[in-house]
C-alpha cells in the first residue's frame, strides 16, 4: 500500500488482468453462479436507443460527468466481467489490479411518475416489439428521456459502492460498470424495465382494441406498414362483392369526408368500425388530458 503516495502502483497488463479474470469467473461458474460479461468488441459502447439513452442520462448529470470517462477505456477492454441487473439492484465484478465486487442500488419509479409517462405515451407506441427495438416517435422519446421525469434514474436515485481500496464517490469500476449498464441495454433492454421496477407493457395499453391514438402523428410505417387504407378497403370490396360494390364505397366515403370535415383520408377511408374507433380515440384524449390536469 506504501507506494499509493508516490503515484505508483504495481504494473498489471490487460493480459494479465483478463486472465486472473477468468479464472476467477471460471471458478464462480463452477459454484453455479451465472457469469455475463461486458463485451465491446468495436469501441462503441451503446448504439441502439435504449444503450445511448442511459449513456447520455448519466452524462448530463454534473456529479458524474468528471467521473465517468475513466470508466470508457475500462468498460472497452473488457474489465467488466460479470454484470448482474435485477429490480432495483446492479451486481458486478470489475477486473482491476484485483477483481472488484461493484454493487449499485437503483430506486423503482415512482408510482406517479410511472402513470404520468404511461399518459403521455399512450397510444404512442403500437408494439412491445417497437418499444423494445426503440423504434418511437420523437415526442415518445423526449417524454421516456425527459431530465428527472422520465425513466432514467438521477444520481440521487443511484447509491454506489466498490469493494476497491481506493474508492470514493466513483471509482473507475463503477463508472466502467454504470457504462456496462448501458452496452446491456443495447442487447436486453426490457432489462431497464426490471431495474426501475415497472412494466413495459403498460407503454401499451391499446394493443389489440382498435386505432392506436398518436398525439403527434404516427411515424413513417406504423399504421398497417405504411399502406393506405383507402386502397386495402377498395381492393377488399372489389375482391369480395364485385366492382359495383367497389365504386358505391368509393362514393359513400366521399359523403363520410365532406359531412365530417375530415382532411385525413385514412380515417374517412375506415369503414363503420373505424369511425368508432376514431370516436373511441378523441374521446381517450379527452380522457388523458383530464388525467393530466389531476396529477
Ligand atoms: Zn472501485
Amino acid at each position: 500500500m506504501g507506494y499509493y503516495g508516490f503515484g505508483w502502483k504495481p504494473y498489471v497488463t490487460v493480459a494479465e488482468r483478463r486472465r486472473k479474470a477468468a479464472r476467477e469467473m471460471e471458478k464462480r461458474k463452477k459454484q453455479g453462479h451465472a457469469v455475463s460479461p461486458v463485451s465491446i468488441p468495436d469501441r462503441i459502447i451503446a448504439r441502439t436507443f435504449w444503450g445511448k439513452a442511459w449513456c447520455e442520462n448519466l452524462e448530463r448529470y454534473s456529479d458524474y460527468a468528471n467521473r465517468l470517462p475513466r470508466g470508457r477505456t475500462y468498460v472497452r477492454n473488457g474489465s467488466v466481467i460479470d454484470l448482474q441487473i435485477t429490480t432495483g439492484a446492479i451486481h458486478a465484478y470489475v477486473s482491476g489490479s484485483e477483481l472488484y465486487q461493484v454493487a449499485l442500488e437503483v430506486a423503482p419509479v415512482a408510482k406517479a411518475k410511472w402513470k404520468s409517462i404511461c399518459n403521455d405515451c399512450a397510444g404512442g407506441i403500437d408494439s412491445l416489439v417497437e418499444l423494445l427495438q426503440g423504434r418511437l416517435s420523437e415526442g415518445v422519446m423526449e417524454r421516456i428521456c425527459r431530465q428527472g421525469h422520465g425513466l432514467f434514474p438521477s444520481p440521487a436515485e443511484i447509491r454506489l459502492s466498490c469493494s476497491c481500496p481506493d474508492w470514493a464517490d466513483m471509482c473507475k469500476h463503477v463508472a466502467a460498470v454504470l457504462y456496462g449498464i448501458g452496452a446491456r441495454f443495447d442487447h436486453q433492454p426490457e432489462l431497464l424495465f426490471r431495474l426501475r421496477a415497472v412494466d413495459e407493457k403498460d407503454l401499451i395499453v391499446h394493443v389489440g382494441k382498435g386505432t392506436p391514438l398518436t398525439k403527434q402523428g404516427p411515424a413513417a410505417g406504423k399504421v398497417l406498414g405504411g399502406e393506405d387504407l383507402s386502397e386495402l378497403f377498395g381492393l377488399d370490396l372489389a375482391e369480395s362483392g364485385g366492382a359495383g360494390k367497389a365504386v358505391k364505397a368509393k362514393r359513400a366515403k366521399k359523403v363520410v369526408l365532406s359531412r365530417k370535415g375530415m382532411s385525413k383520408p385514412r380515417v374517412a377511408a375506415a369503414s363503420t368500425q373505424g369511425r368508432r374507433s376514431a370516436a373511441g380515440a378523441r374521446k381517450r384524449v379527452g380522457r388523458e388530458e383530464n388525467n393530466r390536469t389531476d396529477s
